[in-house]
C-alpha cells in the first residue's frame, strides 16, 4: 500500500456525483424546464410508484423533506397534545423536532453501544398509557433490530415510524427499512445515500388509509379543491427534484455496495487497534454505511480529529450532544448520566471520509493517517 500525503480528503464529495451522472441529469432537467410541468404532474407520481416498488411498500407519498416526512405521518396519525412518543437522544435534531412541533412529549431511551442505535430492550420500561408510538432512527445507515422492536410494538399497541433518513436501501433480514414499521420516512438531503439537488422526502406505508391522509395533510388540509376540512402544510416534492431522483434510484444499489466496500476496506486495515473501536453490524442487518463512525476512546477524540485535519483528513463529529441534554429540552428534565451510553458516545464517534467514490489512494490516506495519529 503506498501511503499518499499531499492531498486532503473531503468527509464527502457530491459534485464528484453529479459529474458521472451530469448528461442524464442535465437531459431530464431541461424536460421538465420545457414542459412547465414543474409541481406534481406525471414525473413526480412516476417516482412515487418506482420508490414504492424499491422499498417494498404500496404506497409512496413525496414531500418537502425528511423532516417533514417525520412530521406529516405524526400528523397523520393524530399524535399531538397529550401523547408521547418514544425515540433515541442519539439523532439528528429533527427526529425530536417533530414530536414537539405536533405538540407530543419526546420520551428518550438511551442507545445501544455497539450499534448506536435505540436499545430496544428498554423501550418496554419507557412506556406509559400515554405512549403513541415509537420513532427509531437507522442511524449511519444501520438498521435497527426491527423483528425485536414489531414485537414490543405489537405487544403494546404502539405504532412504529421508521426514521430512514440516513439509511434507503439498508435492510433487516431482507426487508428494506421503510417497509416493516407502519410509516418510513425518507429524506433526499443532498449527503443522504439517495440525495436530490435541494430539498425532498418521501413517506412509505402499506396502508391506503394513511397514504391518503398524507396526501391530504401536505396540501393545505384540503380534500377537494378549496374546501379545507383540517390545518395541513404545504410539503411537496417539485418535479426537478423528481426527475433526478429517478435517475439517482437507478444508481442506488450501486453506490451503496460501493459504501460497502470502502466500509469493508476501513475495517480491515482499523480492526483491532487499541483504543479504537470500529463499527460492526448485526447479524440480520445490512446497512448502507451513509456514515462510517469509529469510537476514539481515552478522550483523545478531539485531538485525533485535530492531528487529523492537519493531515489533510476531514471528519465528522455526529452528534456531539445528545438530544436529552439539549438546551431546547431542558424542560424535559433529563439529568447528566442519565443516559450514560448516548453521552459516552457523543464523546467518542468520529466519522470517517465516506461516499461511493472514495478511491483507494484516499481510503489508505485516512487509514495511515489515523494509525499515525493513535501511534
Ligand atoms: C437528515 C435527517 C433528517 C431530516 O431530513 P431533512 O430532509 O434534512 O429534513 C431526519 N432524521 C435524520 C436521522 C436525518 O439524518
Amino acid at each position: 500500500m503506498v501511503q499518499s500525503l499531499n492531498h486532503s480528503v473531503p468527509a464527502f464529495d457530491i459534485k464528484q456525483q453529479y459529474t458521472i451522472i451530469e448528461a442524464e441529469v442535465s437531459a431530464a432537467v431541461l424536460e421538465v424546464l420545457a414542459s412547465g410541468r414543474y409541481i406534481g404532474g406525471p414525473i413526480v407520481a412516476g417516482f412515487e410508484q418506482q420508490f414504492a416498488a424499491y422499498i417494498g411498500v404500496t404506497e409512496c407519498v413525496t414531500c418537502n423533506s425528511g423532516t417533514d416526512a417525520l412530521f406529516l405521518a405524526l400528523k397523520a396519525l393524530n399524535i399531538g397534545a397529550g401523547d408521547e412518543v418514544i425515540t433515541t437522544p442519539f439523532t439528528f435534531i429533527a427526529t425530536a423536532e417533530v414530536i414537539s412541533a405536533v405538540g407530543a412529549k419526546p420520551v428518550f431511551v438511551d442507545i445501544d453501544e455497539t450499534t448506536f442505535n435505540l436499545d430496544v430492550n428498554q423501550v418496554a420500561a419507557a412506556i406509559t398509557r400515554q405512549t403513541k408510538a415509537v420513532i427509531p432512527v437507522h442511524l449511519f445507515g444501520q438498521p435497527v433490530d426491527m423483528a425485536a422492536l414489531m414485537n414490543v410494538a405489537k405487544a403494546h399497541n404502539l405504532v412504529v415510524i421508521e426514521d430512514c433518513a440516513q439509511s434507503t436501501g439498508a435492510n433487516w433480514v431482507g426487508q428494506k427499512v421503510g417497509s416493516i414499521g407502519h410509516i418510513g420516512c425518507f429524506s433526499f438531503y443532498p449527503t443522504k445515500n439517495l440525495g436530490a439537488c435541494g430539498d425532498g422526502g418521501a413517506i412509505t406505508t402499506n396502508d391506503p388509509e394513511i397514504a391518503a391522509r398524507l396526501r391530504f395533510l401536505k396540501e393545505h388540509g384540503q380534500k377537494n379543491r378549496y374546501l379545507c376540512e383540517e390545518i395541513g402544510v404545504n410539503s411537496r416534492l417539485d418535479a426537478m427534484q423528481a426527475a433526478i431522483l429517478q435517475i439517482k434510484l437507478r444508481y442506488l444499489d450501486f453506490w451503496n455496495n460501493q459504501r460497502r466496500q470502502v466500509a469493508v476496506r476501513y475495517h480491515q486495515y482499523l480492526n483491532q487497534i487499541p483504543g479504537l473501536i470500529v463499527p460492526q453490524e448485526l447479524a440480520g442487518g445490512m446497512g448502507v454505511w451513509n456514515q462510517y463512525t469509529i469510537r476514539v476512546q481515552d478522550n483523545k477524540r478531539d485531538s485525533i480529529q485535530s492531528l487529523l485535519q492537519q493531515r489533510g483528513v476531514n471528519t465528522m463529529i455526529y452528534y456531539p450532544r445528545p438530544l436529552d441534554l439539549q438546551p431546547v429540552y431542558e424542560n424535559l428534565g433529563y439529568k447528566d448520566g442519565q443516559l450514560p451510553v448516548a453521552q459516552q458516545a457523543s464523546q467518542e464517534v468520529l466519522s470517517l471520509p465516506m461516499f461511493p467514490e472514495l478511491s483507494e489512494e484516499q481510503q489508505n490516506h485516512v487509514i495511515y493517517s489515523l494509525k499515525d495519529c493513535l501511534a
